[in-house]
């Protein structure tokens, strides 16, 4: 075999087996487009990235109890226990799961309802709205749109600009001082 062919033989091998690869990424459908942000909460463009999917045991592994609780097993936590509900520090919560960029602390306001409250989302691609009726109530559901966590709900009696009130559970988010 000369080089070239060796070369064409090569990259030809490798053709077959990425697409082979993209065909079963393909089949699953496991993809979503996200909002990315930098450090500064600045928009840094959308990215197709794979789904997060993983096992309970998986979960439990890389989470607290509580954590595991809220964000697997639509858990709430008790009003004026979670560490942000009170935080006033500038900067982004991200989803605890997956690390997905959430909220921007410049949207987050004083609810008075012990958790931390925003009026919007960084990206409405980012979170994915439910309608939960669990409880006899009629409530919609806030979860991480890139590994399904729950992070709280969504109501309608937020403050000026949205009106909305995203009521959500400190054991979901975890915050990073705005950097840049
Ligand atoms: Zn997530």
């Amino acid at each position: 075999m000369n080089r070239k062919s060796f070369l064409g033989a090569l990259t030809g091998g490798l053709g077959t087996s990425y697409f082979a690869m993209a065909a079963t990424e393909k089949g699953r459908a496991k993809t979503i487009k996200i909002v990315q942000f930098d450090a500064a909460g600045n928009r840094t463009g959308v990215e197709e990235v794979e789904k997060i999917v993983k096992s309970d045991e998986e979960w439990r592994k890389q989470l607290t109890p509580e954590q595991f609780e809220v964000t697997r097993k639509k858990g709430t936590e008790r009003a004026f226990t979670g560490k942000y509900a009170d935080n006033h520090a500038d900067g982004i919560y991200h989803c605890i799961c997956c690390n997905t960029p959430l909220f921007d602390a410049k949207t987050k306001f004083e609810s008075g309802t012990g958790w931390p409250s925003f009026y919007q989302p960084l990206a409405k691609e980012n979170v994915k709205d439910i309608v939960d009726t669990s409880y006899g109530m009629a409530r919609t559901e806030v979860e991480c749109a890139r590994c399904a966590a729950h992070l709280g709900h969504v109501f309608e009696d937020g403050p000026k600009p949205t009106g909305l009130r995203y009521c959500m559970n400190s054991a979901s988010l975890n915050f990073t001082p705005r950097k840049g």
